[in-house]
């Protein structure tokens, strides 16, 4: 490690890691930028530059009432350096904003150079350094000593290293004259959402399902080993045509009281937020492709014209368990100089990557300065992902991108909510009138 004591050590000049030093450096913070390649690789990055996009090469929707879009456009409020670079080598994409990588990664390394608060460090960090303020940006592919070292900090329940994640859908859009609140055998509150299928209909779904394309999974992740209890659901289908109607499809003790007939199968949905807006498919992991996720998805009764706020997703992403740790400043709890950014806190994708490590960026350079620290409101995409990771409440903590299902919902009748162009816009005005009025 270099000799010098910095103000600050970020860890990882990826996504976030680059966006909080250029933050910090603006705000006059020394920074030692760390990055372990070229010598050590992550299996996924190809290229020794900072800042590299490892597959796609869009940041999503510039449409400011698309939920990312919105997002982007509350971070050019905040002064994002990223947002800005990714504007001026951006490639003609319709609404969406897609970027020269090359020219992308090879401008953020020169204004990184050219920073003179900003000592880039081409090193691996094998542990979170004690005697000086740090950001830990290491990202989805942080190395095995250092989440190690991460896990005994956290405690080696509060850091997961592989995502299978269930598809989340908008309570709004699940049609209730075929879907139906109960608990199994009526016991607890009936806070499930129960759809029912008859024979016919399961048939017709095994059938999506076994018949739909995987994503390929990369070498690394080959190896990984699943709980036997968090199976994707197309490896259970792959047992035999009724294993998931005897797991978790079970129709057992789920009846509709409407018609007093207990189902051939049932697909629950639990409650995922606390406004009760979103609701995730227990026990629905899955590596399918998006686009049969969606075929399957609507081929299950109720959900035909559900709006998917989350697709299933499998692959290696190491992240910590937010809702224990951090605020939702992303400042750790227990050691108020440490912040957390990018991937690693559980802000899934590029920009909400970026974001992070801006917010973590501004809010470091706030707490050196014994400054209160920025926490935004939850009418707010940043401020929303933000509160929904380190909502202490949280139990099954999944990491998230940004979406219309985690901001405060708006107060007016459900005749505007039901009209999503309509709701979306105000969403949007709101949060944008936030920042007008609150100039960081
Ligand atoms: C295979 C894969 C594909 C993805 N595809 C997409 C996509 O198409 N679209 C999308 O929106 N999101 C995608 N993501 C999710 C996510 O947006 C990206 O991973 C994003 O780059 C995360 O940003 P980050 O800054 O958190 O991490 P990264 O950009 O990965 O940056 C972390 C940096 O830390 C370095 N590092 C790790 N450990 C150490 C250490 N101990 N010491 C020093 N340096 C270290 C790494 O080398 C890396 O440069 C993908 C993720 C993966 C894993």
């Amino acid at each position: 490690m270099a000799e010098t004591i910095p103000s600050v050590i970020v860890i990882g000049a990826g996504l976030a890691g680059c966006e909080a030093a250029l933050q910090l450096a603006k705000r006059g913070k020394k920074v030692l930028l760390y990055e372990m390649r070229p010598q050590k690789t992550t299996g996924a990055h190809t290229t020794d530059s900072p800042a590299e996009f490892v597959c796609s090469n869009s940041l999503g929707s510039l449409d400011v009432t698309n939920a990312s879009g919105l997002l982007k456009h509350e971070m050019a409020y905040l002064g994002s350096f990223l947002i800005e670079i990714a504007k001026e080598v951006s490639l003609p994409a319709g609404n969406a904003l897609a970027i020269d990588r090359v020219l992308f990664s090879k401008k953020v390394e020169e204004l990184l150079a050219q920073n003179e608060n900003i000592t880039f460090v081409r090193e691996e960090i094998t542990k979170i350094p004690q005697d000086c303020p740090v950001i830990v940006a290491s990202g989805p592919l942080t190395s095995d000593s250092l989440a190690d070292n991460i896990k005994s900090f956290t405690g080696s329940e509060h850091l997961h290293f592989f995502d299978a994640i269930a598809p989340i859908v908008e309570k709004d859009s699940i049609n209730f004259d075929k879907a139906f609140y109960a608990s199994r055998y009526d016991k607890g509150e009936a806070s499930y959402i129960n759809c029912p299928m008859n024979k016919e209909e399961y048939e017709q779904f095994y059938n999506i399902l076994t018949n739909a394309p995987r994503i390929e999974l990369k070498d690394f992740e080959k190896d990984a080993k699943f709980f036997e209890s968090c199976l994707p659901i197309e490896v259970l289908a792959s047992r035999g045509v009724d294993t998931l109607r005897f797991g978790p499809m079970k129709p057992v003790g789920l009846v509709d009281k409407r018609t007093g007939v207990e189902n051939y199968a049932v697909v629950q949905l639990r409650q995922d937020n606390k406004s009760a807006t979103m609701y995730n498919l227990v026990g629905f992991q899955t590596n399918l492709k998006w686009g049969s996720q969606k075929e399957l998805l609507h081929s299950i009764p109720g959900l035909e014209n559900a709006n998917i706020l989350r697709y299933g997703v499998m692959h290696r992403n190491t992240f910590i368990n937010s809702p224990e740790l951090l605020d939702a400043t992303l400042q750790c709890r227990k050691r108020k100089d440490l912040f957390f950014a990018g991937q690693i806190t559980g802000t899934e994708g590029y920009t909400e990557s970026i974001a992070s490590g801006l917010l973590a960026g501004i809010n470091m350079a706030r707490f050196l300065d014994n400054e209160e620290l920025l926490s935004l409101p939850k009418t707010t995409m940043l401020g929303a992902l933000t509160h929904y990771i380190s909502d202490s409440e949280q139990r099954h903590f999944q990491p998230i991108n940004s979406n219309w299902g985690i901001v405060e919902e708006l107060n007016v009748d459900r005749k505007i909510k039901k009209n999503k162009k309509i709701k979306n816009e105000m969403l949007s005005k709101r949060s944008l009138e936030y920042f007008e009025n609150h100039k960081p």
